[in-house]
């Protein structure tokens, strides 16, 4: 909801402010229209902020703490980066196991298009959940909002399913003041917590967890974001003078987050090293510290700087969120849709 001047308006205690009343009618539990919102991480949070009464930061918003990112399987994954297996990750297959991702991929696959999805892939992968019992209708409204969104852009379909047994994702309200996910396919079943993503204003934060549910790591967290993984990167500049120790562990790279993968057959959507995807909806804002000594507080930069701009999209799937989701679940259009 920041004009694009006021969000660089990085020093000083005052800042210009342009000020919009909504006079139309309110949605799903109080929210502007959804498309007028374009909201990023930052932004979001801000508004939150002013409704709360107290700071709130997006990434506690959106991940709470401890972190989504702190599953057993997350913080394995953060130590084998400095080991490394001797070959990129993007010469790894994306097969069903381990897969090219950070979470274990899910592997229920039906040629039948689920109900509301277009005929055109070869065969559909199906993700099950259900909402837990005290999820309020608001949330649901969204939650099943951002599970379209993976559903039209994806051969995965996200499917609410009243009667399934494992593996599938429990939806609920675990903790009012973050929103977490697990990640990737569980033994049994997993999480999404919703506590503070309660409305449509937060959809794109349940899109963010959703990709958590199918795998997706956040994207910094890639081998070749904050040093050169085999000849590529840094993609971003680290201050970790200015990183709180809360937040080191979602800036180090976890090798086995997705940075593209092997030729895996057919009309592969990607084979090789994947560009690093700044807009993508896995990716942290520019969080800051309250010391504004170095780099006016800002954790990193994009390399290079113009990209800053991109980064902390909550709006909408980006082009590299789509494409490594179609990689890691070998979405294949059929024949008559090429
Ligand atoms: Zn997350």
């Amino acid at each position: 909801m920041l004009p694009a001047a006021l969000s660089d308006c990085a020093t000083g205690d005052t800042c210009p402010m342009r000020v919009y009343r909504w006079l139309g009618p309110f949605e799903s539990g109080g929210s502007v229209r959804a498309r007028l919102l374009k909201p990023n991480a930052a932004a979001t949070a801000y508004v939150d902020s002013v409704v709360a009464g107290r700071r709130i930061t997006p990434a506690q918003e959106e991940d709470g703490i401890p972190l989504d990112g702190d599953t057993d399987e997350d913080v394995a994954a953060s130590a084998l980066v400095q080991g490394g297996t001797g070959n990129p990750m993007w010469e790894r297959p994306c097969n069903d196991n381990p897969g090219c991702q950070a979470g274990r991929p899910w592997i229920e696959r039906t040629t039948q298009a689920p109900e509301g999805m277009i005929p055109q892939w070869e065969d559909y992968v199906i993700v099950r959940y259900k909402f837990d019992t005290d999820v309020d209708d608001v949330r649901k409204e969204a939650f099943r909002a951002a599970a379209a969104d993976w559903r039209t852009h994806t051969c995965v379909g996200v499917i609410e399913d009243d009667a399934a047994s494992n593996p599938y994702y429990l939806i609920g309200i675990y903790d009012t003041g973050s929103c977490w996910s697990n990640l990737g396919r569980p033994y049994s079943y997993g999480r999404i917590n919703l506590g503070w993503c309660k409305n449509m204003n937060h959809k794109g934060s349940m899109i963010h967890e959703l990709g958590h549910c199918l795998g997706l790591n956040h994207e910094q967290k890639r081998a070749d974001a904050q040093a050169e993984y085999y000849g590529k990167g840094p993609a971003l500049r680290m201050y970790w003078e200015n990183v709180d120790s809360r937040w080191v562990s979602q800036y180090l790279p976890s090798e086995k987050t997705y940075i593209g993968s092997a030729d895996d057959g057919g009309a592969d959507p990607q084979i090789g090293h994947a560009t690093y995807d700044y807009e993508s909806i896995m990716h942290y804002y520019r969080q800051r510290s309250s010391n504004r000594t170095i780099a006016n507080g800002y954790y990193f930069d994009a390399v290079p700087t113009s990209n800053n701009k991109l980064v902390g999209n909550r709006d909408h799937l980006s082009e590299g969120d789509i494409k490594q989701v179609l990689d890691a679940y070998r979405c294949r259009l059929r024949p008559e849709k090429l």
